[in-house]
């Protein structure tokens, strides 16, 4: 009767969840039409009562002609966490689908486009995937916003669970390990917490530059790093920066974070944000033309998520007008991006304010002459923003800048342009900027 009713789940289970629950089962006895199957936890008790039970009535009818009543007995095991923590209250394991719903199904290996910005990134995420614990640990991204660090992140999460359907595997952001942190002093449940994030095989935590700061929560995090290090268990982390340019981030994390691989990744260039496109829109069953595709990778250089963002629109507007996607189409939907009184009111007074006020610096020294770095790379920001972010001319903006040449202008520009290509710090600083002139 079990070998018949393997295969019937077999058929009706996938591959990695007829081994979550079927395999792992053990069947005792069967007695007084009284079928005892032994599971390895109250969590395989609980699935299969509700959800497979039925089948065993059902087979068992089947061929017996009696009624088969299945009873769930939970293998013991002395040292198995689980019980622990049932005992303490301390984490619910949560069923394997919702495991994996903490990491957002779309950011998978699949869905990645390698291009030259994260070529590096991705291999060293697939061997991390692949072998956790036994190469790159941890394993740091940085770069600026939008380039998919976190879509990497959870790639890894998912391909060590399709390998190994029982890694423990937590996903968390470091504003959400500092709450966990702080609550759990309130609270008064440390040990929880411990268990909580020392418990796992793979623990994954994004944008630590907000541990800036915060001395306690580093301070936790040492040790937690450590735990997990000493045991073998992977750590990937994700910051907009190096470890070493992170304020008040401890020299001895700091070192610690450097026991690994550090990786970054750019802006992606021209072809790979095509490339993304292309990826996006054929998921999304969109039929767009191959230079509608390249106008908006065009039109959105550095940031992914808006690259994704300006597709979104494209398709929203092609919806609401009932037109193919063009790219003239694409042309309207996206003008209204940067609507046009915003472009109108920008004026190289304000983004030259910002500027200053941004790093610190008087209207004067940005304007004048001096030759220092930590005004030259400010005054071709701000030359740089009044060039996209105004209709100016190039004399003009040099003119408004204590009288520079054009040609002052369009170098800064184009050094710019390729420092947000090579710099994640100043891209960073860019967009910041941008964003708080733009908003
Ligand atoms: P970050 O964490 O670096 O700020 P995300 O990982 O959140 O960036 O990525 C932003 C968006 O761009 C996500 O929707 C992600 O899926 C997408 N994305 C980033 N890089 C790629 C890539 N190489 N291929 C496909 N999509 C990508
Ligand atoms: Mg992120």
């Amino acid at each position: 009767i079990w070998k018949e009713l393997e295969n019937s789940y077999r058929a009706i289970l996938t591959g990695p969840s007829f081994n979550a629950w079927i395999e792992q089962a053990k069947p005792l006895s069967l007695e007084n039409n009284i079928l005892t199957i032994e599971v390895p936890s109250t969590l395989h008790k609980d699935y299969w009562e509700k959800n497979l039970a039925g089948k065993i009535v059902e087979t068992g009818f089947k061929l017996t002609g009696e009624e088969i009543t299945p009873v769930f007995i939970i293998h013991s095991d002395d040292n198995t966490t689980e019980k622990k923590v049932e005992k303490n209250h301390v984490t619910h394991i949560l069923p394997k689908n919702s495991k994996k719903a903490l990491l957002n199904a779309k950011y998978t290996f699949d869905t990645f486009v390698i291009g030259k910005g994260n070529q590096m990134a991705h291999a060293a995420a697939l061997v991390v995937a692949e072998d956790p614990g036994a190469t790159y640990n941890p394993l740091f991204f940085y770069g600026g916003v939008g380039l998919g660090k976190t879509h990497l992140m959870h790639a890894i999460g998912h391909q060590m669970l399709a390998n190994q359907p029982d890694a423990k595997i937590k996903y968390v952001t470091s504003e959400t390990f500092a709450n966990d942190f702080i609550n759990s002093i309130q609270n008064r449940t440390s040990e929880a917490f411990r268990q909580e994030y020392r418990n796992v095989d793979l623990l994954l935590v994004d944008d630590i530059q907000f541990f800036a700061d915060k001395e306690g929560t580093q301070e936790e995090f040492f040790h937690t790093f450590n735990t997990l290090y000493n045991d073998g268990r992977q750590i990937v982390l994700t910051s907009d920066r190096l470890p070493n340019e992170i304020p008040k981030l401890q020299e001895r994390l700091i070192s610690r974070f450097a026991w690994g691989l550090s990786v970054d990744i750019t802006p992606p260039d021209l072809e790979t944000r095509i490339a993304i496109l292309r990826k996006k829109a054929n998921s999304e069953g969109l039929e767009i033309p191959d230079d509608t595709l390249s106008y908006i990778a065009g039109q959105i250089d550095s940031n992914i998520r808006e690259l994704e963002g300006a597709l979104v629109r494209v398709q929203a507007y092609a919806t609401m007008n009932s037109h193919d996607i063009t790219t003239s189409l694409a042309a309207d939907a996206l003008k209204s991006l940067k609507p046009a009184s915003q472009k109108n009111q920008m004026t190289i007074l304000l983004i030259q304010e910002e500027v200053c006020k941004f790093y610190h610096l008087n209207l004067k020294d940005l304007k004048g002459k001096k030759r220092v770095k930590s005004i030259v790379v400010p005054r071709q920001i701000a030359m740089y923003l009044s060039r996209e972010l105004t209709d100016n001319s190039l004399p003009k903006i040099g003119a408004e800048f204590g009288g520079k040449d054009h040609t002052t202008v369009i170098h800064a520009h184009e050094k710019i342009q390729q420092l947000i290509e090579t710099d994640p710090i100043i891209q960073k600083e860019v967009s910041d900027i941008k964003n708080t002139l733009l908003s």
